[in-house]
């Protein structure tokens, strides 16, 4: 990030614009938004800025600038149209200290003037750090939609009431979430929609029934597979509301980018192999959160209640009384196989479709081998690659065909992620020698062909180019076979 934002102070301040043409009244335009004393120094003003001074909103200097027209300026525009003159006022500006923006040329400026959202109080500021001025305006077209026209009378409301609300709780969390429930409940849409009785009685009787609300509650948040704009906007809003995250390790951190910055952070992860937190500690760290009042979010990867544990921390935030919310997310298989564009289930040929584990507890697969080996089956393996030997002897052992495709997906959604399509035969030797080490999900049964759809090029191909010796013998380990 090279600019900063930050938003300046311009009550009652003493800012100039240099320049008397359309770019210098733009500027002026922006600046009637604050209360600022506006100079304007020009040898030449254009209508506008006449009229403007004889109505008394700005003071019009028309005159070449001089040195003495910059004392006690907090912000100067220039744009006098003519670059030689624009570098001399520029110099003059950084010389005394004064932030300076110079039109069209960052170059000569200390600041530049970002799109603006003006919902006042509440106003969004867009820059692209003049990379791509057009994004900027599509943003700001959007948040202009999205943002309804009183959302500044709403937030000019909590201006209001601080004071008051400050008085009477004094405790951070129960405030917090008093101003949750006002802001973005039911007082807010009375607010938006301009029904002032009605906002007024929600507020009587919440500010009656504070401090009698100040348990905590949990939500198992599914964060999806990593990329931050899969989550829902339930999902946004219930970490937003957090005042802890406990987080998991297939939680993308950018996904933590979404919660308040002073929400307090406890990691969870359990790394395979690696350094973790027990099942039992998890629980007992939600209880003993939600139990102090905090509002609590469960950050889980894909899809809480897929293999995500969901069952034993409901039990035991269910045991002890506490609120839980389950809020979905999308789950591997899903956004996995809807990065490399394969169907799950097919009109005619695939009527069913499953979600198994390729581990369990003490590591080794247990599944219903025969009946995932049927003529016809699809499915896909969660947590399959360190058991993707065991699986393809099993599978194979149970009679299904080794030239059933396999797709794997790994790290999907996120930036590394990978796709190959091989064969059950192959499926081995595809995640050795491609180093697949998860997280990945593995399909069974599926592909493209079938579907009538051809292989998206992002996914690459695994295929043993054999010896026609070693051709029959497709459940022979690596070292037989020569690969592509
Ligand atoms: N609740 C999660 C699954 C947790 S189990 C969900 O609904 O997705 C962990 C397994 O999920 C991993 O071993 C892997 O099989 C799969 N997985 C999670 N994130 C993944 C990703 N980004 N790409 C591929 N597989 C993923």
């Amino acid at each position: 990030m090279r600019y900063f934002p930050v938003f300046a102070d311009l009550q009652n301040a003493d800012v100039l614009v240099v320049g008397g043409g359309e770019q210098a009244a733009q500027k002026v335009r922006l600046l009637q938004k604050t209360t600022a004393r506006i100079s304007v120094v020009a040898a030449d003003a254009n209508a506008e800025l006449r009229g403007l001074a004889a109505a008394g909103a700005i003071r019009l200097i028309v005159r070449e600038l001089s040195g003495f027209d910059l004392e006690g300026v907090r912000l100067a525009y220039v744009a006098t149209g003519d670059r030689e003159r624009d570098e001399a006022v520029s110099a003059l500006a950084w010389s005394r200290g004064i932030p300076v923006n110079v039109v069209d040329a960052p170059e000569l400026s200390t600041f530049i003037t970002p799109a603006i959202v003006d919902r006042d109080p509440v106003v969004v500021a867009i820059g692209t750090e003049g990379a791509a001025p057009v994004l900027a305006r599509d943003i700001k077209s959007k948040l202009e939609t999205l943002l309804p026209a009183k959302f500044g009378a709403l937030a000019a409301r909590a201006q209001g009431l601080r004071g008051l609300v400050h008085t009477k709780i004094s405790d951070n969390g129960v405030r917090r979430r008093l101003w949750e429930r006002l802001l973005l409940g039911p007082f807010r849409h009375a607010v938006l929609s301009g029904d002032e009785a009605k906002a007024n009685g929600i507020l009587a009787s919440e500010l009656q029934g504070v401090g009698t609300s100040a348990r905590g509650r949990v939500a198992l948040i599914g964060c999806g597979p990593g990329d931050p704009d899969l989550l829902t906007l339930k999902a946004v809003q219930r970490l937003q509301e957090a005042d802890v995250l406990v987080v998991d390790r297939l939680v993308n951190p950018a996904i933590l980018e979404y919660a308040r910055r002073d929400a307090e952070r406890i990691y969870v992860g359990k790394t395979p192999g690696g350094a973790s937190t027990s099942q039992a500690q998890i629980n007992r760290i939600l209880v003993r959160e939600a139990t102090a009042g905090k509002v609590v979010a469960r950050l889980k990867g894909g899809d809480p209640l897929i293999f995500g544990r969901a069952a034993e921390e409901m039990a035991a935030l269910q045991a002890a009384h506490i609120e839980v919310e389950v809020v979905p997310g999308v789950t591997a298989a899903h956004a996995c196989a809807a990065r490399v564009q394969l169907p799950v289930t097919l009109r005619e040929e695939v009527r069913q479709f499953s979600i198994v584990t390729g581990a369990t507890a003490n590591g080794e697969p247990e599944l219903d081998w025969d009946r995932l080996a049927a003529e016809g089956s699809a499915f896909a393996i969660y947590m399959g690659v360190g058991n993707a030997p065991v699986i393809r002897g099993e599978l194979l052992a149970a009679g299904m065909a080794a030239e059933t495709p396999v797709v794997i997906v790994e790290n999907g959604t996120r930036d590394d992620e990978r796709a190959v399509a091989t064969t059950l035969g192959e499926l081995t030797d595809c995640v050795t020698q491609r180093g697949l080490k998860g997280p990945a999900v593995i399909f069974v049964g599926l592909d493209w062909a079938t579907a009538g759809l051809e292989r998206p090029l992002s996914v690459a191909v695994h295929r043993a180019q054999r010896q026609p010796a070693a051709r029959a013998d497709l459940d022979s380990p690596i070292g037989k076979e020569v690969w592509l």
